[in-house]
């Protein structure tokens, strides 16, 4: 299946609207064409700095708009950081992705994170961030410092979007994508899906991601976990099968990025799981927390892939183990 630009809302919404068996069976055919299907990519995520955020998501604990009885922690020590990056390599992931609950960085947080940057890359992991919007000039030195992706989601269609965020705008987190492709990053952006938006809205989210000029090499799906003090506490739960249409979807349209079963998966049973998988997901997060909500633990996962025959993808080796190899051979 070619990769395709130009996909448009019609085409998208025949996709959704077929019988939920037609349309995982097509989204795993072609999810076999560029995927190895029993392979899944392994990410961890570590909150460097969290809540006090003043952002106005309202999914969000972290922002300090909302009472959500979250523990605002300050930026955590560089060490802390590399400690734990080994963990989660030695515990068989391959991304470690930091996340701070900022509008943006401040210029006075640069070298920190750069620093940070360096190091985990020293140790032969994927770097990921995400820190709020960029400008062109942090997006390049964040480059510079060995960053392989950037995260920064959409969230949902554009048309919805004032009903979540009102204190940055659709076109300010395109913006962002923008600066971190022109600075030779990876992208990694997707949305979130239970957030009171129709199916249209689902259908307007993944046609902004699938008609980027590159589709983001990493497509995170997340179902809202709803959080107690937040204005979406109490929303309606969106069924399952829908979230799992939405990366039916996503893995049809943007066959050559991997989808990402995000936030929310904590909640699903194996057996949602693998039909998620079967639908094209092929990587997650791993680890107890995802920021500041619960996710699956380790331990379940390791059961959950024995139970399936899956296997985690490899972190890329070190340089210095390139250099051995080399010499052996
Ligand atoms: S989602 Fe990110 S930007 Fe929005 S309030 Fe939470 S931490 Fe802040």
């Amino acid at each position: 299946m070619q990769v395709r630009n130009d996909w448009s809302r019609e085409e998208i919404q025949a996709l959704y609207d077929q019988p939920f068996l037609d349309l995982v069976f097509k989204a795993q055919q072609v999810h076999r064409e560029h995927f190895d299907a029993n392979t899944i990519q392994v990410s961890t995520l570590l909150s460097i700095k969290t809540g006090k955020c003043p952002e106005d998501c309202k999914y969000c604990s972290q922002s300090a708009h909302y009472d959500s009885k979250l523990e605002a922690e300050k930026r955590i020590a560089v060490e802390k950081v590399i400690s734990e990056a080994k963990e989660a390599l030695a515990s068989g992931s391959s991304r470690f992705c930091m996340g701070a609950a900022w509008r943006n960085p401040h210029e006075r947080d640069m070298p920190y994170v750069i620093e940070m940057v360096k190091e985990v890359k020293a140790l032969g992991l994927e770097t990921c961030m995400t820190l709020g919007m960029l400008n062109q000039s942090q997006a390049e030195r964040l480059k510079e410092a060995g960053l392989d992706y950037y995260n920064h989601n959409l969230d949902t269609s554009r048309e919805y979007y004032s009903h979540i965020i009102s204190t940055r705008t659709f076109d300010d987190r395109l913006d962002t994508l923008d600066f971190v492709r022109k600075a030779g990053m990876k992208v990694c952006s997707g949305g979130i899906v239970g957030l009171g938006e129709n199916r249209n809205d689902r259908i307007g989210l993944l046609q902004e991601l699938a008609t980027l000029p590159a589709h983001p090499e990493s497509v995170p799906i997340n179902m809202l976990v709803p959080i107690e003090g937040t204005p979406l506490a109490d929303v309606e739960k969106l069924d399952v099968t829908e979230w799992i249409r939405t990366i039916a979807v996503a893995r049809i349209i943007m066959p050559t990025s991997y989808i990402r079963l995000s936030a929310g998966r904590e909640a699903l049973s194996d057996s949602d799981q693998a039909l998620a998988f079967m639908a094209g997901a092929n990587s997650l997060f791993s680890g107890e927390k995802l920021l500041t909500t619960p996710n699956a633990g380790e331990g379940k996962d390791k059961q959950l892939f024995n139970k399936l025959g899956l296997k985690a993808e490899k972190a890329k080796p070190t340089v210095a183990e390139l250099s051995v190899d080399a010499m052996a051979s």
